[in-house]
């Protein structure tokens, strides 16, 4: 009981800090492999508790009315976590990160919020939202290729449509990010 209420009360101090929700800290396994990446006050609330130690700070501090705390960026932590197989659920947000924000017709990488996603098959055409089915495309890419089927088009993709592992899908994430993408494994 007594765990509940120092976690509690780390909450608490945590939740005070200024910016603290636009955070995120990569955690990492215990043999140093990327795991996940958190927000900022669950990361603390794990370091506190004395379940992860901390890698690497960032510029800053977080404070509260008792505590001030130098700002992780990335943790590891102390005991071994196995991750089973999961099978990815589809979103929007997932097929821009497996398609490093490319359109897969053109290559163009416009500002993420300028990207569409397209259904190779089109939905009109039985076309199902799936990993294997949908591609980021460009505005203009998607305006042209419209409800035809590719060849209908004259359009081919840079690369099949793959549904992602976790481990790709956080190889990206991490590519993406200045501070963290010494960590990818492999
Ligand atoms: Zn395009």
């Amino acid at each position: 009981m007594e765990g509940t209420v120092w976690f509690s009360s780390v909450t608490e101090v945590t939740s005070k800090g200024k910016g603290m929700r636009e955070s995120r800290v990569l955690v990492l396994n215990v043999s140093c492999e990327p795991l996940q990446i958190l927000a900022i006050r669950r990361a603390v609330r794990l370091v506190l508790g004395g379940k992860a130690e901390v890698v690497e700070f960032g510029a800053g501090h977080l404070r509260s009315e008792h505590h001030v705390l130098a700002r992780p960026t990335v943790i590891r932590l102390h005991r071994y976590v196995h991750v089973p197989y999961q099978d990815l659920p589809f979103t929007r947000a997932g097929v821009l990160l497996r398609d490093n924000y490319a359109c897969q017709y053109c290559g163009a990488t416009p500002l993420p919020a300028l990207l569409t996603i397209d259904h190779v098959m089109p939905r009109a055409l039985g076309g199902q939202s799936s990993w294997e089915n949908v591609v980021t495309a460009c505005r203009a890419c998607n305006g042209r290729k419209a409800n035809k089927p590719l060849h209908v088009a004259h359009m081919t993709l840079r690369s099949r449509p793959v549904r992602p592992t976790r481990p790709s899908l956080l190889r990206h994430l991490l590519s993406r990010h200045p501070t963290w993408h010494q960590y990818i494994v492999g």
